[in-house]
């Protein structure tokens, strides 16, 4: 997303032009900006060949899952309902990792029947519950093993995984006791380690840590892992001054470990992967004066983009149209939702804004519209992929007589 000539755009098209054309509040996608993160993840480790399982939680467009997996990657569910929608993307079943701590009965059959690569269980009784299934069908099934690295990812605690406090993946002794079990099962075949830390991870140093504590156990474990699962969690820079991920020091860390273990590396990115393609187009409905700040009220709220209200999480605004004149009073963008954590962000020295203007909330593409809802009985957005100077709806909006 760039200005020309003062307009903001995407790609080819003009975020006013969009307004004009399908209304506000509208997600749109860049397909030259996933082409460009997709090719650079790869690059980032492309001397060892890693599978790449495009996290689904973090964006659920059937039609954006389907892009990346044309560009090549698998997929990662946390439920039946995104292991249906990647497949229906088409993505290849020996190409789908199922994570998650509470898979139930009939989600587990489910992936089986389908033939997935990887059920990554995160308990005993889970695996329990696989091997029964399993059972039942005469099957050996390939699994992985969550570890909880009991790493500090050093970033938001909502968005922590892999200490010891949080819910997911199993303790150093769990893992051991688990993996004598899987060995004596006739229907389980332990091929992978799997972890996964955190989310927006911008130090490679949890990852060094999250590596040793693997190798580590592996040595100690004395058995051949076919595949070991990193996860994602790299992070994305949502303001100007946010540091950048070290992409080669997370790869050479990887590779000294590859000299050690000879094993196939999966990556689940989710946020890295399709973040910074989205942009949320949305429009000033009122502004509203108050004391030493102006509220900027907008037609996208926080049931549309929910990450400010949930996490405290920022991203930067920006006026589709550039001018000179900066503002007196501080903005605090909000939305029409009746709760206080209905808002966006607060700016000093924004330029200054009108009511009808047309603005962008920028990176939205992961945990944008995947997590959006009904709140207030608001229809969700459409979803727009632009590609060049070309637009396709991707997702119509919703209508107020679906729910009514
Ligand atoms: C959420 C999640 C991911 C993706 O995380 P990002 O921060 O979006 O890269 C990967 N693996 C698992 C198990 C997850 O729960």
């Amino acid at each position: 997303m760039k200005y020309f000539n003062k307009k903001l755009k995407i790609e080819g098209i003009s975020l006013q032009n969009i307004a004009n054309k399908y209304d506000t509040p509208t997600y749109c996608y860049s397909y030259k900006q996933l082409k460009k993160n997709i090719n650079n993840f790869k690059k980032n480790f492309k001397s060892f060949s890693p599978l790449v399982c495009f996290a689904i939680k973090s964006n659920t467009n059937v039609n954006l899952i389907r892009e990346t997996k044309k560009l090549g990657l698998g997929a990662d569910v946390v439920s039946i309902g995104e292991l249906m929608i990647a497949l229906k993307a088409g993505v290849n079943p020996k190409k789908i990792v199922f994570s998650g701590v509470g898979k139930k009965t009939n989600e587990i059959s489910y992936a089986i029947d389908k033939k997935i690569l990887l059920i990554n269980a995160e308990s005993e009784s889970e695996i329990k519950e696989i091997e029964r299934i399993a059972k039942l069908k005469r099957k050996k099934i390939k699994i992985g093993i969550r570890l909880n690295p009991n790493t500090d990812a050093r970033t938001l605690t909502q968005i922590s995984t892999g200490k010891k406090e949080n819910k997911f993946g199993v303790d150093k002794k769990t893992f051991f006791k688990l993996l004598k079990y899987c060995k004596k099962s006739k229907y389980l075949e332990l091929s992978c380690l799997s972890v996964h830390i955190g989310s927006q991870i911008l130090n490679h140093k949890p990852y060094e840590k999250m590596l040793s504590v693997i190798d580590k156990i592996i040595n100690f474990a004395d058995h051949e892992f076919e595949f070991i699962d990193l996860g994602g969690g790299m992070g994305i820079s949502y303001l100007n001054k946010d540091k950048k991920l070290n992409y080669i020091k997370y790869n050479l860390a990887i590779k000294k470990f590859l000299k050690k273990h000879k094993s196939k590396i999966i990556f689940e990115p989710g946020r890295s992967i399709i973040g910074d393609t989205g942009t949320l187009v949305t429009k000033i409905i009122y502004i509203k004066k108050s004391g030493k700040k102006d509220f900027i009220i907008i037609d996208a709220a926080m049931n549309d983009l929910m990450r400010p209200a949930l996490y405290g999480a920022k991203h930067r605004i920006l006026p589709s149209q550039k001018t000179n004149k900066k503002s007196k009073t501080s903005y605090e963008f909000v939305g029409p939702i009746c709760e206080s954590t209905d808002k966006f962000s607060t700016v000093n020295n924004f330029q200054l804004l009108n009511e009808n203007d047309i603005i962008a909330i920028c990176d939205v593409g992961a945990y944008g519209m995947s997590l959006s809802s009904n709140y207030n009985l608001r229809p969700k957005p459409i979803e727009i992929l632009i590609k060049g100077s070309k637009t396709k709806v991707i997702r119509k909006r919703q209508k107020h007589k679906d729910f009514i």
